[in-house]
This record gives structure tokens, sequence and C-alpha cells, in this order.
């Protein structure tokens, strides 16, 4: 695998490129037809468009029940009743993790998503046992994906002794970011909870991802807090907040000193866009700076059946979500699950320019606008210079 060419393709719907690939990297991007004759030809587009690889910034891939027949949901109405479902479920779940989350992981890959970050349960119900899974999955993958883990307390933290040594444990078996959830409402503590999140992360050098599912007042006093725990221990940049439905409780005006403060710090908000409660402004936030991410959360799992883990499905949902129809909106949504998953994860070289990895999406649509309402199936999917998913399909690393 030396140089080779990716012939006539439209970069986001743009005029018809060649481009030229030296090994995982772009080396140039030049007008369709212009690429030497001599270089070998790793795929002809046939003016498809060419997108980034997709980023899936928010999955719990190792709580799936993918490939497995269909199961009714069985949880109660509150998080709590769905927090003790699974406690029941999993553990009589005879599919080993990797038999579920590999398949998911090949088909998120061949819908087009090739940077993840999936939340994995470090919780007294499961010890170490989705973790140590999941870190193994890991390297089966390592050559085709990006594939970082949140150790996630989701039965809570303080609430549950022995969780807290589980999760350092995960971190010190390669777990890369510490996990968080509703240090309120969860935990009823909440800055216990997040002292102990922000000490975990400094001691171990990792940066913090916090499900905060809190609502109104509660839920943005507790952003505040992780805004001041995030400058306190230098982690600009590091430090992501998931759902955070509280923002959508407030108009935009009463939330212009926290949206500040979170662009200042590059705290990114992670929103799937769900129907049933209120979501962050998030294209208000993205006009003050702050950056926002997108996931599918749970896919077919104990929680509820839904999700396919197609993030361009999800850009659609996002659109849907906030009743976005212009073609900016669109892009938006799109920039949401692609630029914005890359900046949240801090994927380095992302983009479609010269010196950025090869990680490329091709399909077939008139533009990109038209790509997020209709979904097309049949992509082909370059990771790092290699063709890993042909007309739909995972063809393996
Ligand atoms: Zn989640």
């Amino acid at each position: 695998m030396g140089t080779q060419v990716i012939r006539d393709v439209r970069p986001l719907g743009a005029a018809a490129v060649d481009v030229v690939l030296d090994r995982a990297t772009v080396e140039a991007v030049l007008p369709a037809g212009s690429a030497p004759a001599h270089l070998p030809l790793l795929l002809d587009g046939r003016g498809q468009l060419l997108l980034p690889a997709l980023v899936e910034s928010h999955v719990h891939f190792d709580k799936t029940l993918w490939g497995m027949p269909w199961r009714p949901n069985t949880a109660g109405p509150t998080r709590n009743d769905r927090i003790a479902n699974e406690q029941r479920l999993l553990p009589g779940i005879d599919v080993p993790i990797a038999e579920r989350a590999g398949p998911l992981i090949e088909h998120c890959i061949a819908r087009g998503s090739l940077h993840f970050r999936s939340h994995v349960d470090a919780q007294t119900a499961f010890g170490l046992r989705h973790v140590e899974a999941m870190l193994a999955l890991r390297e089966t993958y390592r050559d085709v994906i990006d594939l970082q883990f949140v150790a996630f307390p989701q039965a809570g933290m303080l609430i549950n002794p022995g969780t807290r040594d589980l999760m350092r444990a995960a971190l010190e078996l390669g777990v890369d970011i510490v996990g968080g959830i509703d240090p309120a409402g969860i935990d009823r503590d909440p800055i216990g909870h997040l002292e102990a999140v922000f000490a975990m992360a400094t001691r171990y050098g990792k940066g913090v991802d916090i499900h905060l599912h809190d609502p109104g007042e509660l839920g943005r006093w507790q952003m505040e807090r992780i805004a001041d725990m995030t400058q306190a221990a230098g982690l600009a940049g590091r430090v992501m907040i998931g759902h955070a439905y509280c923002m959508g409780a407030f108009p935009t005006a009463d939330l212009a000193p926290l949206a500040d403060r979170l662009a200042a710090l590059d705290i990114s908000i992670m929103t799937c866009a769900p129907p049933h409660t209120t979501v962050p402004p998030v294209a208000w936030l993205r006009s003050r700076g702050v950056n926002v991410c997108s996931g599918s959360d749970g896919i077919r799992d104990a929680w509820s059946p839904m999700g396919n883990g197609d993030m361009l499905e999800r850009a659609m949902l996002i659109a849907l979500r906030y009743g976005w129809s212009k073609d900016e909106e669109l892009a938006m949504a799109f920039d949401i699950v692609s630029a914005g998953g890359a900046r949240a994860l801090g994927v380095e070289s992302y983009g479609l320019a010269a010196g950025c990895r090869a990680d490329f999406v091709l399909l077939a649509a008139e533009n990109l606008a038209a790509a997020v309402v209709d979904r097309p199936a049949g992509r082909t999917v370059v990771s790092r210079g290699r063709i890993v998913a042909r007309d739909g399909v995972y063809t393996g690393h």
C-alpha cells in the first residue's frame, strides 16, 4: 500500500476531485481527471460524495443485545427501574459481550463510523467483566477504528460502595476517560460525586465524560460546577457533558454566561436529540463557540430496542428534532456527527484536506443535504487508506 488514488469524488458535494493517498494519509486533492494516470487506483468514485468518516461520540457497546433474537423491553418507567432491569437481565445473557458488540462495531463501520467513544459499565453488579471484554475487543479492531472507553458508573458511584475501586481498576487497565452520572439525581451528592470524578481524572491523567439527565436549575447548577472543576483541574478541551437536557429548559439569554464558559473551556455537549424531553439549543450553542457532538447512546439493549448505529441517520434525527430543513441546517447536523465529534474526541488530522488521515465514507447522493435526508445505503468506507466496507457490508480487517 504505497501511493494510491481515489478518482472522481465530490468532497461534501463540491466539484469532483481525485484524492491522492500516501498510505494512510491524504497527500493531495486535485481536480478530477488530473491525478497522474500511472497511480494505482484504490477506488473509482463515479461522482459519489466523499465524506469524512463519521464519529460516534456516545454509545454503550458493552450492553448491546445486537444479533440476538428480538427481546421485548421489560424495563419500568424510571431511570432506576431501567438500571435494575439490566442488572437482572445482562448477567443471564449467554452470548459473550464480544459476540454482541463485535458484530455491532462492524455494522457501525459499514455505516461509515471510524471514531468511537463507548461508555463501559464499571458497576458492582458486573464487576470488571464489561471492561475486560471491551478492552480485548478493542485489540481486534485496532487497525480499523479509534475506540475510546469511558469508565461508567451506571448505577451511581457514591451510593454503590466498591464502584470507585472498579473505576480506578478500569483506568489502570487502559480505559481512557472517567465517567459520571447525575451527581445529584442518582448519587444525591453532586459536589462529592464531581470531586471524586475529577480527582480520578487528575490522578490518572484522563478526561471526563458525564451523563447529565438532571433537569432544569438542578442540571444547570451542576454544569456550572463541572465548568469550575474543569478549570481548576486544567482539563480544558478534555471534558464532555452528555445529554444536558437541563439546557433546554431556559431561554438562551439565560444560558449565555454558562455557554461562554463551556466555549472558553472547550467542554463539548453531546446530544442524541431525543424526542421525549428538552434538549440543549445546539444551533445557538454552536453560534457561541460551544462544540456539539452526538451519539447513538444504547443500541438494541435492555434500555430500549431502538438504534442502529448509523450516524448519518442520527444527523437526520437531529435535524428532525430541531426542525431543521435548510441546506445549511442539514450541513450543521452533518457537522455535529463528523467534525464536532472529532473535536470532542480529540481525533487528530481529521478531514478531507491534504495531510488528513484517509478515513472516508463514499455514498451516492446529490449533495450533502440529500445525504442527510436520504441516508443512502451501499456505502463504501475507507479506513487509513484501506477499504473496510463495500456496498454497506464490512469486509474485514
Ligand atoms: Zn449513555
